[in-house]
């Protein structure tokens, strides 16, 4: 995973990663039952793909 990383919320660069599973905590093997997101450490911005979240560096 690169580290080019910058929150278009408040420019922090770091990030973490956090995995959700739906209902009670039943997770099958065909894995659907897994969210994954990601979130800002610094401001707890929630997104889904960091790429597209994080700020061009046009
Ligand atoms: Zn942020």
């Amino acid at each position: 995973m690169k580290k080019d990383f910058k929150c278009r919320v408040c420019g922090c660069t770091k990030y973490s990663t956090k995995t959700i599973s739906n209902g009670n905590g039943v997770v099958g093997f065909g894995g659907r039952a897994i969210v994954e997101y990601y979130y800002c450490n610094n401001c707890s911005a929630i997104f889904k793909d960091p790429k597209k979240f994080s700020l061009s560096k046009k």
